[in-house]
């Protein structure tokens, strides 16, 4: 599909000020761009994203803002600035989940578009220069590896990662880099593709993939901080199968009542920490008895079952793996069973910014809009960003009906708040202070690599 013939609608709304006309006609090229037969899947170096990103290059060219591949071969645009210095940016991805939604990630690049266009409308400059960046790859779904334009970015895929192979075409994440003129080399050695110190910070406008907003009534909120999490893929509990008449309780080694036992002891302690308002969610999303065994007369010798858990807070993270530990041994010796936990894979959580989010928080208030600071419980690329050292902030919009799959909608009219709410920050702040700076650094002393390990198998965002 030819991006530029089908973005002329979407840039006479640009560069006319008819804001929600050009989200009407933005969302629809996106829309058509990834429509399948259930929703919408924008393929990570396929078609979708191609298309996607060449439609926001036509866009960029019609408003006269340059737009280029960065070396990790996601597209950057670039407005100059009233004055030099580091660039203020604002990022998010343009692939989707199969069948996923229209609005993950795309909102973020339509607030980028609106930002950047009410600069060239006006004539003005921004305070320094701005880019929009639409990063390659946020979803883990192609190669079960997430965030991998800012990965590449900022130095932080390894052998291992490019070796992967594309979900559907099976070529290695090395080649897909190729394809679209990254600098593979550097990106093998590990390589910062440039210095954090050239973006005085990172912003990225995204739906927010939880029901809190809708729930509370805010059309956008600041984001304090990414959640990061613990995950154990595959446990088992062994205990002792039996017939279900002839054993008594005394005597039973039941897996399942043992499972049953561990989740009501977890959620007794989730309930406790979140009293004493302390951020945590907790899920065991997979749990079977073999089916080649089990049966309606059998007490259960064996089952499986995932655990994963979030948190805005490493220490906590930490906290409740010893709590998990702890149920497991002294269930297992209570009722006669094995608790066998998997390697725990992780993400650290990921600071964003308190100086950037105070200004976004006061930006709300000048412009009466409703807010309220809310933790992210999915990954952003903003994640990634902040790890590398680059001072981050997020603000939500709200979103019905979840996100991942095709019922996922936003109203434009909220996306327009987010984006008066980012337009307002970006003008207001004195950038020439120095707080973004120095919390950046705590943060990333904190974070530093950890968001990069390549041992970790993020399968989801
Ligand atoms: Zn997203």
């Amino acid at each position: 599909m030819d991006g530029a013939v089908n973005s002329r609608d979407v840039t006479a709304a640009l560069l006319g000020g008819d804001e929600a006309g050009f989200l009407e006609a933005f969302f629809a090229t996106m829309a058509v761009i990834g429509r399948d037969d259930v929703g919408i899947t924008r393929e990570a170096f396929g078609a979708g994203e191609n298309d996607a990103l060449a439609a926001v290059g036509a866009m960029a060219k019609a408003l006269g803002v340059p737009a280029a591949a960065d070396r990790a071969g996601n597209l950057q645009l670039r407005l100059e600035g009233a004055v030099a210095g580091p660039a203020l940016a604002i990022g998010s991805h343009l692939d989707s989940v199969p069948h996923g939604g229209n609005f993950d990630g795309a909102a973020g690049i339509a607030a980028g578009l609106l930002v950047l266009a009410r600069y060239c409308r006006n004539g003005t400059k921004p305070p320094l220069p701005l880019e929009l960046l639409v990063l390659r790859c946020e979803e883990s779904a192609w190669f079960d590896r997430a965030y991998v334009g800012s990965l590449a970015l900022w130095g932080g895929l390894g052998q291992r990662d490019l070796a992967r192979c594309h979900r559907r075409t099976g070529r290695t994440l090395a080649q897909c880099l190729e394809d679209v003129g990254a600098d593979v080399e550097a990106i093998a050695r590990g390589e910062a593709l440039r210095d954090p110190r050239d973006l005085r910070a990172f912003f990225e406008v995204h739906i927010e993939q939880g029901p809190v907003m809708v729930a509370r009534g805010f059309p956008t909120a600041p984001v304090t901080a990414i959640r990061g999490n613990r995950r154990y893929p595959n446990n088992r509990i062994v205990g002792a199968a039996g017939h279900s008449g002839a054993v008594p309780r005394w005597l039973r080694h039941d897996a399942v009542f043992a499972f049953g036992e561990l989740i009501t002891g977890l959620d007794e302690h989730w309930k406790a920490l979140q009293e004493r308002g302390i951020d945590l969610v907790v899920t065991a999303g997979m749990v079977g008895t073999n089916a080649a065994d089990h049966g309606m007369t059998r007490i259960p010798g064996e089952l499986t079952f995932s655990l994963e858990f979030r948190s805005q807070s490493e220490a906590t993270l930490d906290a409740f793996a010893g709590l998990v530990r702890v149920e497991c041994e002294t269930i297992g010796q209570r009722r006669g069973v094995r608790f066998e936990l998997d390697e725990p894979l992780g993400a650290p959580p990921a600071l964003l910014d308190p100086w950037l989010r105070s200004r976004l928080i006061e930006a709300a208030a000048a412009l009466g809009v409703k807010t309220e600071p809310l933790p992210s419980g999915a990954g952003h690329d903003a994640a990634v960003f902040a790890g590398a050292g680059v001072p981050a902030a997020m603000l939500f919009v709200r979103n019905e009906a979840g996100s991942h799959n095709p019922a996922e909608h936003m109203e434009h009219a909220d996306l327009l708040q987010a984006v008066d709410v980012l337009y307002q920050a970006l003008q207001t702040t004195p950038w020439h202070e120095n707080h973004g700076l120095d919390l950046a650094a705590e943060a990333s002393a904190a974070s530093r690599f950890t968001p990069f390990d390549i041992n970790q198998k993020e399968t989801t965002t």
